[in-house]
């Protein structure tokens, strides 16, 4: 008779190499957050500074990042002065791409490449990013994003799907994964979504059947994710604008998981409008589902504070090359490289925040 041994399993065993993440490691990386409860922040960046900032970061953490571009933020890394603007938002995207592929491994942590909001009249910006992934496919097998999203929220329900279903048809078969956005998120995203500070309540709040009804359409099609509305909103308000309700996302995964007899929490689920959350609320909503928490506003403070606060210590150096009265030379307080490394550091520690806040920290699936 031989003893029964019960087998330990370690939670999260997958090792994946350093570097961006796309299909069967960007799924595996999702699964791992999912099963270990915890979430990556995704970080919006704007150039190389806020980049490796980012990069920095997570290699501080020894964990995994989302790096992701708005539409306005992709326009800014290739230049504004690029008269075409359709143009900068597609090869701004592409040149920021490139530079994390080439850099992102020698952090030794795993980073997901992914897009932020495109309403109806950015999908052909998302269409011209998918024609370089599937160049880049061709060439080496991989595409250059892991995941891009489609924010339809303001279109009808049955349109939302079916742009979202046409478009996921094109990425599935390079391993990309599409975001996709249920019910509205309020404040402001990137000038999108300004108009949503009006929006009625009931629309904050995500219904099931709706993500019920994504599931149906898409989950035959490939991977995906959803930005769901338990009244998260973009940007940072007085204390009692936002009342979080993230038992909507476990409703919403109840409810798939019995329709559809999957597993328990068969969502990919995102929260949008990170900045500024009470932290209770950002636990319950990662026990749910959530494996991805969009940061921008707090970041961009962080990197404004680090600036701003040696600006206003030195404010000489920023007026003149030399001191007016005994001559000093300043050149080493207004070199650049003095004054955005410290808005890079700033944002260094700021994430050492959220990467602890989203239970991260230290998990890094890299080595
Ligand atoms: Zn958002």
């Amino acid at each position: 008779m031989t003893a029964a041994v019960e087998s330990v399993q370690t939670p999260n065993a997958a090792r994946l190499p350093a570097g961006v993440v796309t299909g069967e490691r960007y799924r595996t990386l999702v699964a791992a957050c999912k099963s270990g409860g915890y979430a990556l922040p995704a970080v919006n960046v704007t150039g190389t500074n806020s980049v490796n900032a980012v990069l920095e970061a997570a290699a501080t953490a020894k964990a995994d990042v989302v790096i992701q571009l708005s539409n306005g933020g992709a326009r800014f890394f290739a230049g504004e002065g690029m008269k075409d603007e359709g143009t900068a938002r597609a090869l701004g995207a592409v040149a920021a791409a490139r530079h994390v592929h080439l850099l992102a491994q020698h952090y030794g942590v795993c980073v997901v490449l992914h897009t932020d909001h495109a309403n109806k009249k950015l999908v052909p910006w998302v269409e011209r990013m998918l024609d370089f992934s599937e160049e880049e496919h061709n060439r080496t097998g991989k595409p250059l994003f892991s995941s891009h999203m489609l924010d339809l929220s303001e279109e009808p329900l049955e349109e939302n799907l079916a742009i979202c279903a046409r478009i996921l048809k094109r990425m599935a078969p390079m391993g990309m994964s599409l975001e996709i956005e249920l019910g509205v998120t309020g404040g402001e995203e990137d000038g999108i979504g300004a108009e949503h500070d009006g929006a009625d309540n009931a629309k904050l709040y995500t219904q099931p059947e709706d993500v019920a009804q994504a599931f149906k359409t898409l989950s035959m099609i490939g991977h995906f994710s959803v930005a769901a509305s338990f009244g998260n909103v973009h940007g940072v308000y007085a204390p009692g604008n936002v009342k979080l309700r993230p038992e909507i996302l476990k409703k919403s995964q109840d409810l798939v998981q019995a329709q559809f007899k999957t597993p328990a929490k068969p969502l990919n689920l995102v929260f949008h409008g990170g900045s500024g959350s009470e932290k209770d609320k950002i636990s319950e909503a990662v026990s749910y589902g959530v494996f991805k928490m969009n940061i921008d506003t707090d970041t961009q403070f962080a990197f404004a504070q680090g600036v701003g606060k040696f600006v206003l210590e030195n404010p000489k150096a920023f007026q003149h090359q030399i001191d007016p009265v005994d001559g000093k030379p300043y050149k080493k307080l207004y070199d650049p490289r003095k004054w955005l490394r410290l808005g890079e550091k700033s944002v260094v520690e700021r994430l050492q925040e959220a990467f602890t806040d989203l239970g991260s920290k230290g998990k890094s699936l890299a080595g």
